[in-house]
């Protein structure tokens, strides 16, 4: 089961990383990470992950399950802070390894998911922002052809017959 700490003001759902509510910034009752079991840990972290493989350049968006419900249900949190909790979760398991050899298996496979996870978002960076520049080229190429075919007289232009 993944851990969770729900916000006493809003209800929504935060991880047990952060000390504030995301949604509506309450203080949220502390919860040590070092007391988590570690399914759990390794449960937040893989979740963490999956978030990572799917942000881009912004980062990423969480929502809250139904909306309405909370004064801001949607957040977006940077690539920082999202690599920043996978990495509060992957040390904290790194300590488990030394006292149970048993999750060395676990914590490799999550390395290497961290790995592709970080791949995978630098790919989505660079097509977002392929896209965003074939968008610029694009207005600012109609834009200039508009110039273009009215000094031409292609175009009417104002005041001229
Ligand atoms: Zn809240």
């Amino acid at each position: 089961m993944a851990s969770e700490n729900i916000c006493p003001n809003c209800g929504a759902s935060n991880d047990p990383v952060f000390a504030n509510c995301m949604f509506c910034n309450t203080p949220l009752i502390k919860v040590e990470l070092s007391t988590l079991s570690s399914e759990s840990i390794i449960e937040n972290c893989g979740l963490w992950i999956g978030r990572l493989a799917g942000a881009d350049f912004e980062g990423i968006h969480i929502t809250t399950g139904e909306k309405g419900m909370f004064k801001q249900n949607h957040v977006l949190l940077s690539l920082g802070e999202v690599k920043g909790n996978v990495d509060r979760y992957l040390i904290l398991l790194e300590t488990r390894v030394i006292s149970n050899p048993n999750l060395e298996g676990v914590l490799q496979r999550l390395n290497e998911r961290y790995k592709e996870a970080l791949k995978n978002c630098k790919s989505n960076s660079k097509n977002s922002k392929v896209f965003i520049v074939l968008a610029i080229v694009f207005i600012v190429g109609i834009a200039a052809l508009c110039i273009w075919a009215a000094n031409m007289g292609w175009m009417p232009t104002p005041g001229k017959k």
